[in-house]
């Protein structure tokens, strides 16, 4: 027999996924300074020739697949003459002399920190000191800074000096574990004279730091609790995200791709704080907090409110209208601070043409103000704007300015789409006569092919504002399986406080779409 599902349990439950109660995002994770930089100088190359990957980071590296790169493991793999990038990893000096005695065009996207230890490495073996290197010796980054110690001078065996101390310089790969580092160090301090320059970079230690901080704000009696370090196996400095979790008490958990999080069975946990190694994008760091918490993918907002909240303070109903399209400005930021892929908002029903002339007039104008005064906030935010309704009732001016902006920003993956002179009837009576002229006989499937917006998926979620119990005509093929949050707040007065209300709502709820 089922038992039933108590409420923590439930929350657990979406999708035959369980999933944490409580998900932190530990600060500072992510890209650092030195990957930024080379990710950004990559990706404005075409069909060049990368020694190593890039960053230790499979979404980057297909990403960089994708515009022609080409990934070799050993410098004489590259023809003579071709351009060849070097990794932010770093490379020895022989590699530079061979690049050079064949003719190839060189970027270097060494990171500068990566530069500073090669630097120390070269600067210790030229005083006649022996150098020892802490890190991992298959790291590509370690290849590099041995590449700079004459094989006499490094320091391999790290046994009892000669009694009288002798004097070494120490260096360490970038992204180990600091402790780790620190307590390497201490270790030679015993035996050697010890010259230093074996820290980890700034941003490693900082995000081993907020790692060791989760760990510590976080109680065992709490319940059961886990980090999950989002970045590749192969990355040097997520592995050790990872293993700073576990000495901090935590079940440590990785995931370098979607699908590898789906696969993670977050069973027992109560409380799980996620990070990222300086190699990740952040655009898959949101896509799997907003799977984690699960944020919908698509949120549909009726708008109301705007004339009741301008009476309410005696102002004109146009007032409302401005006051209302700021907010929709400020939502569209925090729906995408919180990884929503697809915002939908009601702006203009068909049945709104029957309002006073004057107002129709003034929120035609103030939909082309607004969007031509966005355009810089699209490209800055990365959105592709749509529009969804009946085109032909909009004037020239107004279907200019949509067009143009719909043309300019159709390349980006998030988007905002605005139905203005919509009604969910007449796009299903636009869908049926489109397929009726072109004698096609529908299924459910095909008829999704006439849609104003085939491509979008159904909204998971759709908020409605100002206390009004009704769908009023918006979405009402899309909205079938939609999941409804009303709220008695006037539009403009909607805030980020309320948005979270509502995902939160939506997080709770266990959407069976039919089925058990
Ligand atoms: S982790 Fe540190 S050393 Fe490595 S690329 Fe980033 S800033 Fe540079």
């Amino acid at each position: 027999m089922r038992r039933p599902v108590g409420e923590p349990e439930r929350r657990r439950r979406h999708f035959g996924i369980i999933r944490p109660v409580k998900v932190e995002i530990i600060e500072p994770h992510g890209l650092c300074a030195g990957v930024n930089a080379a990710i950004a100088k990559a990706l404005r190359l075409r069909n060049v020739y990368c020694l190593h990957e890039l960053v230790h980071n499979e979404i980057v590296v297909d990403e960089l697949k994708g515009l022609g790169y080409r990934f070799v493991d050993r410098i004489e793999d590259v023809p003579d003459g071709e351009t060849v990038v070097f990794s932010a990893h770093g490379v020895a000096p022989g590699v530079r002399d061979y690049a050079a005695e064949h003719g190839m065009k060189v970027v270097d996207t060494t990171c500068p920190f990566v530069a500073k230890v090669h630097r120390a490495a070269r600067d210790f073996a030229k005083r006649g000191l022996s150098v020892a290197v802490i890190g991992d010796q298959d790291h590509v980054e370690v290849k590099g800074i041995l590449g700079e110690i004459p094989e006499g001078m490094l320091l391999k065996e790290t046994g009892a000096g000669d009694g009288g101390r002798p004097r070494i310089g120490v260096v360490a790969q970038t992204t180990m574990n600091a402790d780790d580092v620190a307590r390497q160090v201490d270790r030679l301090k015993e035996r050697y004279e010890v010259e230093a320059m074996a820290e980890v970079c700034r941003a490693t230690k900082e995000r081993q730091d907020a790692v060791r901080g989760f760990c510590a704000r976080c109680s065992a009696e709490d319940g059961p609790y886990a980090v999950l370090v989002l970045g590749s196996r192969t990355s040097a400095n997520s592995r050790r995200l990872a293993e700073v979790a576990a000495e901090g008490g935590a079940r440590a958990f990785m995931a370098g791709t979607m699908d590898e999080l789906r696969a993670v069975d977050f069973s027992g946990v109560v409380r799980l704080g996620v990070t990222s190694g300086a190699s990740t994008p952040e655009r898959f760091f949101v896509e799997a907090v907003r799977h984690l918490r699960n944020v919908p993918q698509h949120v549909a907002i009726i708008m109301d409110g705007n004339g009741r909240w301008a009476t309410q303070r005696g102002k004109r109903r146009g007032e409302g209208h401005v006051a209302g399209a700021k907010t929709l400005g400020d939502v569209l930021k925090w729906c995408g601070d919180r990884g929503i892929k697809y915002l939908t908002v009601y702006a203009f029903s068909t049945e709104n043409w029957k309002r006073p002339k004057e107002e129709v007039d003034g929120l035609m104008k103030l939909f082309a103000r607004m969007l031509k005064s966005k355009e810089r906030d699209f490209f800055r935010n990365k959105v592709r704007f749509r529009m969804i309704g009946r085109r032909g009732d909009l004037s020239e001016k107004l279907l200019g300015v949509v067009e143009s902006l719909e043309a300019k920003t159709a390349h980006f993956d998030r988007q905002f789409i605005v139905a203005i002179a919509y009604g969910g009837r007449a796009e299903i009576v636009d869908a049926v006569n489109a397929a009726i002229e072109r004698g096609e006989k529908l299924t459910e499937e095909t008829f999704r092919g006439y849609l104003y917006a085939p491509d979008v998926p159904d909204p998971d979620l759709v908020v409605r504002t100002s206390g009004e119990l009704r769908t009023s005509n918006f979405l009402l093929w899309e909205s079938a399986y939609s999941e409804y949050y009303f709220t008695d707040t006037l539009w403009p007065d909607f805030s980020e406080r309320e948005l979270d209300a509502a995902l939160e709502s939506y997080a709770a709820r266990h959407r069976r779409k039919g089925g058990v």
